[in-house]
């Protein structure tokens, strides 16, 4: 058989039409980035922040989207203010933020931190877009509910988590019978080295600085826990439906290879690249073709040494607590993920200790019966009894 090419005339595609929901974050401004590399490939439809309108302002002066919307109403007039005279529709508030998820588009990356992108990630997929996920906290609190929606509606994950992506990029789905593992590479985090003890007293400051990659305060914290590689398992279970015992986890701290599959016949096939979010999410953002980015490029000859470790659960149990919760199912996941969200929270601010954060939560579904979760009135409900149940029992702790 021929090697298969490109059908003829499409060279110069439409552009594609994107919505950016989280554009002010770590992934959201990578993927304004790309965006703004390439403006001939798309036009932007929406772009949605928490609060930070100034950045939220300049995003859009500089890529012209229809709409700019802010989930706090507190900052509805700033952005007013920021955006008049532009021709750039403003809106704020929940209900704003998920009409702007719903617009008619070819793409929306779905960059929200936390259980915040649930609703608007969800409408997405309730209209059978393309969905760019990296906001994995959605699929792990609610991943039933989501692929059964994105199978309903017809619509597209395409996974922008490194890991995700990796797997994506190697993964023959139409042969995942055949697949024996997929190994989920870890850096380890900041902390790959401590000891508990040392771990007792590190700051907020020594927790977000990464070692290999740039990205916002919670996932910094998550990989420091490594509560990330727990939340990326789940995530995986959803995206490739595969059972947990077939997915590993392999510390790897130069972060080159992404993830690996490995087949029946004994291959195994990884993606490699510089630690640069560019890479996947240019993925996701040109899928089914490929893209430029200006992504550093892999000198593995100057790297000289890829090395692999287990990962080690006595003195990172937030790997623990993620298979746990996916054994039991139903609600864990969500319970797992709202602690979660609250213990980093607080330990950000100060008032939890490093190695608390992974208590929080192990007390938290300890507390807590789990039941089904059929609706996303179901989710939201055990969201909000999980962060409650989370935020007595941190008061306990620090007072
Ligand atoms: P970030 O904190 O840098 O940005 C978060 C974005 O979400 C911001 O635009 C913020 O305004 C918005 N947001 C926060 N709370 C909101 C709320 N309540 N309502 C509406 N919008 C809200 O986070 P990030 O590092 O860009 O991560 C975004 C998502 O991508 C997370 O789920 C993270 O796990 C995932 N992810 C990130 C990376 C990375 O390199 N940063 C890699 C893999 C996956
Ligand atoms: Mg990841």
């Amino acid at each position: 058989m021929a090697v298969a090419t490109r059908p003829a005339g499409e060279e110069s595609p439409a552009p594609k039409k994107v919505t950016v929901l989280g554009s002010t974050g770590s992934i959201g401004s990578s993927t304004l980035d790309l965006i703004g590399r390439n403006p001939e490939s798309f036009v932007v439809e929406a772009l949605t922040a928490n609060r930070r309108v100034d950045e939220l302002v300049r995003q859009a002066l500089a890529v012209r989207p229809r709409i700019a919307v802010v989930a706090d109403e507190g900052a509805y007039q700033d952005l007013r203010a920021g955006l008049s005279g532009s021709g750039i529709e403003v809106a704020a508030g929940k209900k704003a933020l998920v009409e702007a998820a719903q617009r008619p588009v070819d793409i929306v990356m779905a960059a929200i931190v936390g259980a915040a992108g649930l609703e608007p990630t969800m409408a997405a997929a309730k209209r059978g877009y393309t969905v760019a996920l990296a906001n994995k906290e959605s699929l792990v609190c609610a991943g039933d509910l989501m692929m059964r929606e994105v199978e309903r509606s017809g619509g597209v994950l395409l996974p922008v988590d490194s890991e995700h992506n990796a797997i994506f990029q190697v993964l023959e789905l139409d042969r995942i019978d055949q697949v024996e593992k997929i190994f989920l590479t870890a850096s380890g985090g900041p902390f790959r080295t401590f000891s508990r003890e040392q771990m007792v007293g590190v700051s907020p400051e020594q927790a977000v600085a990464h070692p290999n990659w740039s990205m916002g305060a919670k996932i910094s914290i998550d990989s420091a826990t490594m509560m990330n590689k727990g939340l990326e398992l789940i995530e995986a279970v959803h995206l490739f439906k595969v059972s947990q015992d077939r997915i590993e986890i392999l510390v790897h701290p130069q972060s080159v290879v992404h993830s690996l599959v490995a087949y029946e016949d004994g291959s195994v096939l990884a993606q490699m690249g510089t630690p640069d979010m560019r890479t996947p999410i240019s993925y996701a953002l040109a899928w089914p073709h490929r893209m430029r980015t200006p992504s550093q490029r892999l000198d593995l000859a100057e790297i000289a040494q890829l090395t692999f470790e287990r990962p080690d659960s006595k003195r990172f149990p937030a790997l623990t607590l993620a298979r746990e919760a996916l054994k039991t199912g139903g609600g864990a996941p969500t319970i797992l993920n709202a602690s979660n969200e609250v213990a980093v929270q607080a330990f950000l601010e100060g008032k939890l200790g490093f190695l608390d954060i992974t208590r929080v939560v192990e007390e938290t579904l300890g507390r807590i019966a789990v039941h089904q979760i059929s609706s996303i009135a179901d989710v939201h409900h055990l969201d909000v009894e999980a962060r409650r149940v989370a935020g007595e029992f941190i008061a306990g702790v620090a007072a």
